[in-house]
């Protein structure tokens, strides 16, 4: 497959494996999934006084998950709103009490997860709200009783392959033997025989460190195996062909699809199990050229982008763009109230001078696009079929396939916006 290598930028965030959390904000606005596959029923109202790690909302049917309040305070509204990741989602408002914002107290280990039936463990993670947070976010609880597993075998992708983002990588760091814990949860709540970390070759000190915890514990079932540090090897499209052969007959666009637990995943449902913490918050990668202490932080769901900024001093320079997730596939953040959601992993705030829109030219059939399509499309046939809105020549040249990693348009020297135009094309 061809994969790209980019200029990473993982150092700026990787000074301090210490993660800090921001000051409790003025306002949280606390996503809330009504719809498939979560089901959840929103149970505060307006006015009412909220503490911290109630419930904000039930789960509704098997499915659900409940969700959990980050703060004490009171319930403004309850709101329609768009996460920085581009969920469009209900959301409760919460006016934060901010001299009595509330903490989650960890009261000792408890190792008895060790003895507890697969079932017991996945209702555990079910009632603390655990979400598989890669690609999409779907209950983690009906993943490890439902999900598709190949070989036996739970695999965590724990490649991070975005530049800039680090969140996965230094909790690896800080908390190596918590997320080989996490990942034996899951293994045995999802009732499999063995378990994959897939890390990306860049963070070859956490798979050292990886390595040398599962041999001090003798947890031979546990594998852990570095992947090219090459864009986009954390789309499941690309890394599971390379895991397994099996994957090789599958479509890259099934795959794309396929969910793997990521990081923040293993280390929520390692804190549910072992501390009985309820799941309100995420490591976050703060950085970008304008931050001025770009970091790893914990960040509360609901909590704005200005709030979070000021975890890491706020920026240098007014940003040209702010992005949520990597600079490959992240959205762009339209305003600084935007709730951060279990899917973010990052805020990046890069400088004006890098984000001026350049103008587009005719595309000069360079070939350079097809050059570093992983799944081998013709990206410049394909944006040409759009622009004549032949749709059925576009699916004929599977644009359906298409994993929208950006790759074409990044080397396009016509500075063509060939994923918008590609994915029109389906
Ligand atoms: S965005 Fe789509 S067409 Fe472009 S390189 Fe990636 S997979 Fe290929
Ligand atoms: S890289 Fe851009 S200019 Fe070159 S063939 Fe592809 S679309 Fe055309």
């Amino acid at each position: 497959m061809k994969l790209i290598k980019l200029p990473l930028k993982k150092e700026m965030s990787l000074g301090t494996w210490t993660l800090k959390r921001p000051a409790p904000p003025e306002v949280l606005r606390v996503p809330v999934y009504g719809d498939a596959p979560f089901y959840q029923e929103v149970k505060v109202l307006p006015g009412q006084a909220v503490s911290f790690g109630m419930k904000l909302a039930e789960p509704r049917g098997a499915m659900g998950v409940p969700v959990y309040c980050p703060a004490n305070g009171t319930v403004n509204g309850i709101i329609k709103t768009r996460t920085v990741s581009g969920e469009n989602v209900f959301a409760v408002e919460i006016q934060v009490d901010r001299k009595n914002a509330g903490a989650f107290l960890a009261s000792g280990e408890s190792s008895d997860w060790a003895d507890i039936s697969a079932e017991r463990l996945r209702a555990q993670i079910k009632e603390k709200g655990v979400l598989l947070c890669g690609r999409q976010l779907r209950p983690l609880a009906g993943y490890l009783e439902k999900g598709t597993f190949h070989a036996k075998t739970l695999i965590i992708n724990a490649c991070e392959s975005e530049p800039y983002v680090t969140a996965g990588e230094v909790l690896l760091l800080a908390h190596p033997l918590e997320i080989i814990k996490g990942v034996e949860i899951l293994r045995r709540a999802a009732g499999l025989e063995k378990a994959l970390i897939a890390v990306g070759a860049n963070a070859e000190q956490a798979v050292e460190v990886l390595k040398s915890k599962i041999y001090f514990l003798k947890w031979n079932h546990i594998e852990v195996r570095a992947f090219p540090a090459r864009y986009p090897q954390d789309d499941p499209a690309v890394l599971l062909p390379l895991v397994d052969p099996f994957f090789s007959d599958i479509e890259p666009r099934v795959l794309h699809d396929w969910p793997l637990p990521d990081i923040a995943t293993v280390y929520a449902a390692y804190e549910a199990i072992v501390f009985g913490k309820p799941f309100f918050e995420r490591a976050v990668t703060i950085t970008g050229e304008c931050v001025v202490q770009p970091q790893n932080v914990w960040l509360p769901f609901g909590i704005g982008t200005m709030d979070a900024l000021k975890a890491c001093k706020g920026v240098l320079r007014e940003p040209g763009r702010m992005l949520a997730g990597g600079p490959m596939r992240g959205s762009a953040i339209q305003n600084m109230e935007q709730p951060v959601s279990a899917m973010t992993d990052a805020l990046i705030a890069l400088p004006k001078e890098w984000t001026a829109e350049s103008a587009e030219a005719d595309c000069i059939r360079c070939g350079e696009c097809a050059e570093v399509c992983p799944v081998d499309l013709s990206p410049a046939l394909i944006a040409a079929a759009s622009k004549r809105q032949d749709w059925a020549g576009a699916r004929e040249l599977n644009a359906q396939q298409c994993l929208g990693c950006g790759n074409c348009a990044y080397v396009c020297p016509s500075h063509l916006p060939l994923v918008d135009l590609i994915q029109k094309g389906f």
